[in-house]
C-alpha cells in the first residue's frame, strides 16, 4: 500500500466474563452501623468534584437535595424477604417494594436497612437516585459498596475505586464505564446480570432466577405485568446471556471477534470494496473552506483526498460500553413524556451517501463523524478509547472540554497529522442523542456542558458552518458516546 506504515495495535489478555450464575443474596435486614449512619441520615448537601477532573465545574449538590426530597416523598415500606420473598399476592406488592422497583433504593434510605441490589442496573440506580445516567457523588458509590460488602470505606480508598470506574476520566462515572468496571471487579459483583434486558442484546428470553425454579421465559401473570406465570416476580427474570452477548458486536466484524468471552482488540485490514466507498464518503463530505486550525492565512485547503487504505478497529471493551450507551440514549429520546421537547433526527454530510454495509442508526442520531489524528495517537484512541481528560489541550476548548468531530472531512483534516507519506482521519461512530443545537459566535461553555451532563440533551451541535461560514462542530462530553470504527490513510490532492 502507499503509506510506508501499517500499524496493528496489540491484543491486550482477555479479561474473564463473569460466570452467570445467581448472585448470593443476604437474608438478614440490618440498621445501618455507625460508620454509614451520618451518610444515610443526612444525605451530603456538599459534594466535592471527583479528583483528576480540571476542567469542568462538577461539584452539584443536585443528587443529594433530590435525594432528601425523595425520602420524605412516599415510597413502599421495604419487604423484609426481598429477592427471597415469594409472596404472590398483589396486595403485598402495593404495600411493599423490592429489589428492582423504582423506590426500592429510596426505601432502603429512609427504612435504614440493608438493601440488596441485584443487577447492575439495580446498583446503578441505587447510586443514581434520579436518573442522571452518571454518578456524580462518590459517598454514593461507599453506601453501595457497603450494602454489598458490608465495608466502610474512607476517602481515600473510594478516591482510588472512583478513579478505577472513571475509564475516560471525565469526573463522573457512567452507566456503561460502571458495568465494565463491576463486570471485572467480581466479587460482590461476580455473577451478577446486567438488568437492562429489554435495551441490549438480540431481545432473547427472560429467565427467572429464583432458586430452583426452570421458567425460560417471561409470562407475565396480571395486567400489571408484575408476576410470572410461573409465580416468580418480574423483576427476577433478567436475560440469560453473559455481558457480551447482549451488547454484540456489528455483523461485519471478523469471527474472532464474535467469540463470546474473548476480548478482542485489534485493526483488521478492510477490502477494496470498503476503500472505494471510504473514499467516496471522505470527499462527499469536503468542503472548501479554511479557518485557523488549518495554518495562517493563505494556507491551501486540499481539492480532493485519496483513501489509501482503511482499517477497522475492533475492540470489544471500547464496543460494550458504546453499545450499552447507545442503548440507553435510544430509550431516553424515545421516551417522550419525560422530556419538554421531542426528539428530532439530524442528517449530518456523512449520512448520504454513508457506507451502505456499515449502517448507523438514525432513530438517536448515531453518526458518523471525523476526527482529525497523527497515527500515533490513533492507536492510542482505538485502544485506549478517547480520554476527556486530554481534549482541547491543543485545539480549544469553545464548546467546553469534551470531544470534537466534525461531518465534514476537510474540518477534521486540519488537524491530521502525516505518517509515511499518508494523513490519518478516524471516523467514528458517534452517539448524538438530543442535540444541544447553537448557532452563537462565542457561546457560553459551561452552559453547554451543563446542559448535557445535566440536563435533557446528549450532544453539541456548534454550527460554525452557518456563523461563520466554515464548518458544523459536533462534541459529546461522555467518550462513550463514541466508538472509532475506522482509520483512514489518504493523501491530499491540491
Ligand atoms: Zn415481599
Ligand atoms: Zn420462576
Ligand atoms: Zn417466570
Amino acid at each position: 500500500m502507499g503509506c510506508s506504515s501499517s500499524a496493528a495495535a496489540t491484543p491486550p489478555a482477555a479479561p474473564p466474563v463473569a460466570a452467570l450464575v445467581s448472585a448470593p443474596v443476604a437474608l438478614t435486614v440490618l440498621t445501618l452501623g455507625p460508620a454509614t449512619s451520618a451518610t444515610a441520615a443526612t444525605p451530603s448537601v456538599t459534594v466535592a468534584p471527583p479528583s483528576g477532573s480540571p476542567r469542568l465545574s462538577r461539584a452539584t449538590t443536585t443528587t443529594s437535595l433530590a435525594l432528601q426530597s425523595q425520602q420524605a416523598g412516599h415510597c413502599r415500606r421495604p419487604c423484609k424477604f426481598g429477592l427471597k420473598c415469594y409472596r404472590k399476592k398483589l396486595d403485598h406488592l402495593k404495600d411493599f417494594c423490592h429489589p428492582g422497583d423504582s423506590d426500592y433504593p429510596a426505601s432502603v434510605r429512609k427504612h435504614k436497612i440493608k438493601g440488596e441490589f441485584h443487577t447492575f442496573k439495580a446498583c446503578f440506580d441505587f447510586v443514581d437516585p434520579i436518573g442522571k445516567g452518571i454518578i456524580d457523588d462518590k459517598k454514593l458509590l461507599g453506601e453501595l459498596m457497603w450494602h454489598l460488602d458490608d465495608q466502610h470505606r474512607e476517602e481515600d480508598q473510594l478516591d482510588s475505586l472512583w478513579s478505577e470506574i472513571d475509564d475516560d476520566g471525565n469526573g463522573f462515572a457512567s452507566f456503561p464505564e460502571f458495568v465494565e468496571w463491576a463486570n471485572n471487579k467480581g466479587g460482590v459483583f461476580e455473577g451478577m446480570k446486567l438488568g437492562l434486558d429489554e435495551e441490549c442484546g438480540p431481545g432473547g428470553k427472560q429467565e427467572c432466577g429464583f432458586m430452583g425454579c426452570r421458567c425460560k421465559s417471561f409470562r407475565p401473570a396480571d395486567d400489571e405485568g408484575m408476576f410470572c406465570s410461573c409465580g416468580h416476580k418480574k423483576f427476577l427474570h433478567t436475560a440469560p446471556d453473559s455481558l457480551d452477548m447482549l451488547t454484540p458486536v456489528p455483523d461485519y466484524w471478523s469471527d474472532n471477534a464474535k467469540v463470546s468471552g474473548q476480548d478482542v482488540n485489534e485493526w483488521v485490514d478492510c477490502d477494496d470494496d470498503l476503500r472505494q466507498q471510504m473514499e467516496a464518503l471522505i470527499n462527499a463530505s469536503a468542503k472548501q473552506s479554511w479557518t485557523r486550525d488549518r495554518g495562517p492565512p493563505g494556507t491551501a485547503v486540499p481539492a480532493s483526498f485519496e483513501v489509501v487504505q482503511v482499517q477497522r478497529n475492533e475492540n470489544s471493551k471500547v464496543w460494550r460500553k458504546y453499545y450499552l450507551k447507545r442503548s440507553l440514549i435510544k430509550k431516553h429520546v424515545g421516551d417522550e413524556a419525560s422530556d419538554t421537547e421531542s426528539f428530532e433526527q439530524k442528517a449530518v454530510k456523512t449520512t448520504s451517501p454513508g457506507l451502505p454495509d456499515q449502517p448507523v442508526d438514525g432513530d438517536c442520531n448515531e453518526w458518523f463523524l471525523w476526527h482529525g489524528s497523527s497515527l500515533e495517537a490513533a492507536k492510542s484512541i482505538c485502544s485506549n478509547d478517547f480520554k476527556v481528560s486530554l481534549a482541547g489541550t491543543t485545539t480549544g476548548t469553545l464548546y467546553g472540554a469534551g470531544t470534537y468531530f466534525a461531518d465534514s472531512s476537510t474540518k477534521a483534516d486540519e488537524y491530521a497529522k502525516e505518517t509515511g507519506g499518508c494523513f490519518t482521519l478516524l471516523l467514528c461512530r458517534v452517539v448524538g442523542g438530543r442535540v444541544l443545537y447553537t448557532d452563537e459566535v462565542t457561546p457560553n461553555s459551561d452552559q453547554l456542558v451543563g446542559k448535557c451532563l445535566h440536563g435533557v440533551y446528549d450532544s453539541v451541535l456548534g454550527d460554525r458552518e452557518k456563523c461563520r461560514n466554515t464548518f458544523k462542530e459536533f462534541v459529546v462530553f461522555s467518550t462513550d458516546q463514541v466508538y472509532a470504527e475506522f482509520i483512514v490513510s489518504y493523501k491530499r490532492n491540491y
